[in-house]
């Protein structure tokens, strides 16, 4: 089984542009990825990131070449994807329900304890503890009552709470203040360390934590090494 054998990710001369368009976004891009190492994604705007990303989990398909986990194609495994693969997003997903069911979704059998445990993982415990209605306390879908860094930590406790083997960051602390996105990067890494770990970033900062180091230009890895090469 992928989640507890070692595996790759493995990409080969990945075209992509989006339906109807003429813009190639991905052109001839290759890179392997294997269980346990953690890589960082550099690029300026627009270099094709996220477009990547939605390619990895297979939430779209390359023109030509292949994304593969352990030999088969990651569009194919279809909603399963989730079990393997998790995504925190730069604006966090946050529903229109209690913490609890925030942090459950996906996972809708875990325990209270199991959720207290994860909160409590992510520095969000003592604060939920206060609030009057608990775990119960009404989110919103803008994440009403809790602040950005906040909310980015509800999302890591729904990601580990799965606890799926390859966690991809898509700039998940753009728009913190860099106080708090610090606190929130630290926390990820610690979080995250026994992980797969996919890091779309603008930042050097926490980039030494990690083995392979890629920059994303006209489509393709521009370059690549571990962090004390480049
Ligand atoms: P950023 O750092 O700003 O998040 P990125 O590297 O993640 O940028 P992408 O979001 O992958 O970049 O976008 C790459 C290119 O694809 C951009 O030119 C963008 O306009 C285009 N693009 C993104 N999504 C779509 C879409 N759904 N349809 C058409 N073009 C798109
Ligand atoms: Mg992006």
């Amino acid at each position: 089984d992928v989640v507890h054998a070692p595996f790759q990710l493995q990409l080969t001369n990945v075209k992509f542009a989006y339906p109807h368009t003429k813009n190639v976004i991905l052109n001839g891009l290759s890179l392997t990825i294997h269980s346990g190492e953690k890589l960082a994604i550099l690029g300026r705007s627009g270099a094709g990131k996220s477009t990547l990303v939605s390619l990895l989990r297979g939430d779209r398909q390359p023109n030509s070449g292949s994304v593969l986990l352990n030999d088969v194609p990651t569009s194919e495994f279809g909603d399963q994807i989730s079990n393997y693969i998790g995504i925190v997003h730069q604006q966090p997903y946050l529903f229109n329900t209690s913490v609890l069911n925030n942090v459950r979704i996906g996972n809708e059998q875990a325990t209270e304890g199991q959720v207290w445990s994860v909160l409590q993982r992510v520095g969000l415990a003592e604060k939920i503890h206060q609030l009057p209605d608990g775990l119960n306390t009404k989110v919103g879908e803008a994440g009403l009552g809790f602040s950005g860094g906040e909310q980015h930590r509800l999302s890591l406790a729904r990601i580990l709470l799965k606890n799926v083997p390859i966690v991809i960051l898509d700039e998940p602390t753009v728009g913190l203040d860099p106080i708090t996105e610090q606190q929130v990067i630290d926390t990820f890494m610690k979080e995250l360390k026994d992980k797969t770990l996919i890091w779309v970033t603008h930042h050097l900062q926490g980039i030494d934590q990690m083995d392979q180091v890629i920059f994303l230009e006209n489509g393709q890895v521009d370059l690549a090494g571990s962090p004390a090469q480049l």
